[in-house]
């Protein structure tokens, strides 16, 4: 079950999504089911960041009728590998710090990766790490290890409290895309706190989460549009962008 935020939140992301569709190159379909999956598994991992391979499901087309109203004037054919399949399965298979996360162990490529050692391996189509309580925009050691991906990079960027070790980091440059903070109820006044951050939501972990970022991109730069689909395949909110 996805939580009801949540869902409200990818509603809204999806939103901006199409809004922005014109921005983006290419789209890659993933399912609500897993998103949440990979924000709970961002939480239980603090203070690490974790890497997540990604696999599509090369019988499980994107819808063509979602494809072709999401799709920009930029748009590119043939951009990445499992362009126009949904995302089938996620694995964490890292955790560690901004630089470590994207270099798999050797007892993790001995036994996972016979045969194709490398910074990442090349098991996995997609690519997924975490930015803890900093914006989803991509370090120089991300550009690096996303030359190695056939298919995209996706940065998980969460704003989170308590912030433990992690204080929010925000002196970044780049583009940013949020999910849902205009649906976001403010939280109640406190004498203690400097100023109100708007709640989206609880995680099982008792993280209040104030943000949720989520980037793609290929390896050449361009921005790949994300979209958070249900168990139909049609993008949360679509009736309302029809
Ligand atoms: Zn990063």
């Amino acid at each position: 079950m996805v939580e009801a935020w949540l869902i409200e939140a990818m509603r809204s992301y999806n939103a901006e999504s199409y809004s922005m569709r014109d921005a983006y190159a290419a789209q890659l379909h993933l399912p609500g089911p897993i998103f949440q999956d990979l924000v709970i598994w961002a939480l239980q991992s603090l203070p690490d960041e974790i890497l997540i391979g990604l696999d599509a499901d090369s019988e499980r087309k994107h819808i063509q009728e979602v494809e072709a109203a999401f799709e920009g004037q930029e748009h590119v054919s043939n951009l990445f590998g499992g362009q126009g399949y949904v995302i089938k399965e996620a694995h964490v298979v890292n955790r560690g710090d901004s630089y470590s996360v994207h270099h798999l162990p050797e007892e993790w490529t001995d036994d996972l990766f016979s045969g194709q050692r490398g910074s990442r391996a090349g098991r996995f189509i997609h690519w997924l790490h975490t930015h803890p309580n900093a914006p989803a925009i991509p370090s120089r050691a991300d550009t690096d290890a996303a030359q190695d991906t056939t298919g995209v990079d996706m940065i998980l960027g969460l704003r989170f409290s308590p912030e433990g070790p992690l204080p929010w980091f925000d002196d970044v440059d780049g583009t940013r895309r949020s999910l849902g903070t205009e649906h976001a109820t403010k939280s109640k006044r406190s004498w203690f706190s400097r100023k109100e951050l708007p709640v989206l939501g609880v995680a099982p972990t008792g993280h209040s989460i104030h943000d949720i970022q989520l980037i793609a991109f290929h390896k050449s730069g361009l921005g790949v549009n994300v979209l958070l689909i249900d168990e139909s395949g049609y993008p949360y909110g679509w009736d309302d962008l029809a």
